[in-house]
């Protein structure tokens, strides 16, 4: 894939870029080691000072860098805001708490005897050098959410962020330099996906971070796996989302169509399987099919467009794809199923409709794989134990929504989805406090919350004879 901006709301390249070269790319990582030998041991008072200073810049910058990110991969504009002021949040919440987080463990006493020692603790230490390999769909979240904790834990980070996204990706270098991060601290490399390879086998980095698709983390996991290095995988996901009799319908309505066309759908936690208990089935498909279908699909510029253009044109190809075999199998189209015919302006773009699909069955590839993009599953489940065989077989397990108000049924959902959250009567959305991840093949280990800073952290024993 070139390195480019490509507006995917007219299809135009506005800007190209030249790939690093093998000499800037080890200048980066040269500088990046030597970086990580001082930063590694800045009080932690100071890395809050730098990191909270990022957070008032990027507060600053807000209204500039979402239209760069709407340009860039096309999402609503109001939408672009609201990722920026919730990457200040972030930086901040870390700022406030990675000392506390990564405070020294005492083991009891009794225990500390046990093991023959006078005095035992836990101390986390930084890793050292991470790579980052991003995606476009939340080109500036995906980024904060591993360089806050990161950078405040010590390490230091380089970016390989989508092609698709590379002012984005500068933006972001620019912004943690501006806010006095040391040189070396957070770089963006920008070099396709064939030299990541390259750069982890390279004994200056320590370990990587991937969020994206199946295949690209499995291409990263096995080159680490043979560095014997550690990764955290954030991959794609097929959430389910449970809707049970005792349900609130109107906010289970609302709330699913937020759900599945957050970010015009590509959104990994975006729910995709919607499975409706058969008593509430019919009421739930007219209503939700009649609220997909008035969405407003436009210029994600526009104030008022809710869902906007595909970031890429192979996207849209691929979603066509799978749309396409299940109806060729014999599913039905609700509404959408199709390209916007109409006006002018939105057949230059990546556009897609709305879509709801009924009748999936289990040789539609709609059944196993990601729709990424604004398209719904949707299932009728005679009972709950239909309902949680249903939303289990699906390769993935990101997250998960229910709507249910009868604890008992809560009880059983939280024991038996196997997914890396329980989200009831709401939808899955990430926030500092909570850890973040997924089971199956959506990937391993936590973003987020303590779990998330202790990822990059060498959990190292000191025993006291
Ligand atoms: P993608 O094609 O996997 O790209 C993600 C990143 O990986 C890009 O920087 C890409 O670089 C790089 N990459 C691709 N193939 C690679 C390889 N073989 N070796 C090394 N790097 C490689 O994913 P995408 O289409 O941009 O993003 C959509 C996917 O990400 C969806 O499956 C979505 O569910 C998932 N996702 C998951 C989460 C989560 O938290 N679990 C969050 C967001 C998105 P290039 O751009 O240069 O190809």
């Amino acid at each position: 894939m070139p390195i480019a901006t490509v507006n995917p709301a007219t299809g135009e390249t506005l800007k190209t870029f030249d790939a690093l070269g093998p000499e800037e790319t080890e200048r980066r990582l040269a500088a990046a080691a030597a970086a990580f030998r001082t930063y590694r041991t800045t009080p932690f008072a100071e890395r809050a000072r730098l990191m909270e200073r990022a957070a008032a810049l990027l507060d600053e910058d807000r209204d500039d860098v979402a239209r760069t990110v709407t340009t860039e991969m096309g999402k609503p504009l109001a939408a672009a805001r609201a990722e920026a002021a919730k990457c200040a949040k972030a930086m901040r919440w870390y700022a406030a708490r990675a000392e506390d987080l990564l405070a020294d463990e005492r083991p009891p006493e009794d225990e500390v005897r046990d093991a023959g020692a006078a005095h035992a603790r836990v101390h986390y230490r930084p890793l050292g050098v991470i790579l980052a390999v991003m995606p476009w769909n939340f080109p500036l979240w995906q980024v904060v959410r591993f360089a806050a904790p990161a950078l405040m834990a010590g390490n230091v980070g380089l970016l390989k962020h989508a092609s698709n996204v590379p002012q984005t990706a500068l933006y972001l270098e620019d912004l943690f330099r501006r806010a006095g991060f040391p040189e070396g601290c957070f770089q963006t490399l920008l070099v396709g996906s064939g030299d990541v390879e390259t750069i982890l086998r390279d004994p200056r980095v320590a370990a990587a971070t991937l969020t994206g698709s199946e295949g690209a983390g499995r291409a990263v996991a096995a080159v680490a796996g043979d560095e014997v290095k550690k990764t955290v995988l954030e991959l794609g996901g097929s959430d389910p989302y449970v809707v049970m009799p005792s349900a609130d319908l109107d906010r289970a309505v609302a709330t699913a169509v937020t759900a599945r066309v957050q970010n015009n759908g590509q959104s990994c936690i975006a729910a995709k399987r919607f499975i409706v208990h058969t008593d509430v089935y019919d009421a739930f498909t007219e209503r939700f099919t009649e609220r997909m279908a008035a969405l407003t699909v436009g210029d994600p510029m526009a104030e008022g467009t809710d869902v906007g253009p595909l970031a890429t044109e192979r996207g849209r190809a691929d979603l066509e794809e799978l749309v396409d075999d299940a109806v060729r199998r014999g599913a039905t189209a609700l509404c959408g199923g199709r390209r916007p015919g109409a006006p002018p302006e939105l057949t230059r773009g990546w556009y897609y409709e709305p879509t709801v699909l009924t009748g999936i069955t289990p040789a539609m590839r709609i059944h196993r794989e990601e729709a990424f993009g604004p398209v719904a599953a949707l299932y009728r489940a005679d009972g709950l134990d239909e309902a949680l065989d249903l939303a289990n077989d699906s390769p993935f397990g990101l997250s998960s929504n229910v709507w249910t108000r009868d604890e008992d049924e809560q009880r059983r959902f939280v024991r038996d989805l196997e997914a890396g959250g329980v989200y009831f009567n709401g939808m899955t959305a990430s926030h500092p406090a909570l850890p973040f991840g997924g089971v199956k093949r959506s990937g391993y280990g936590r973003e987020l919350s303590g779990h998330g800073i202790r990822e990059f952290c060498n959990v190292t024993t000191v025993w006291h004879g």
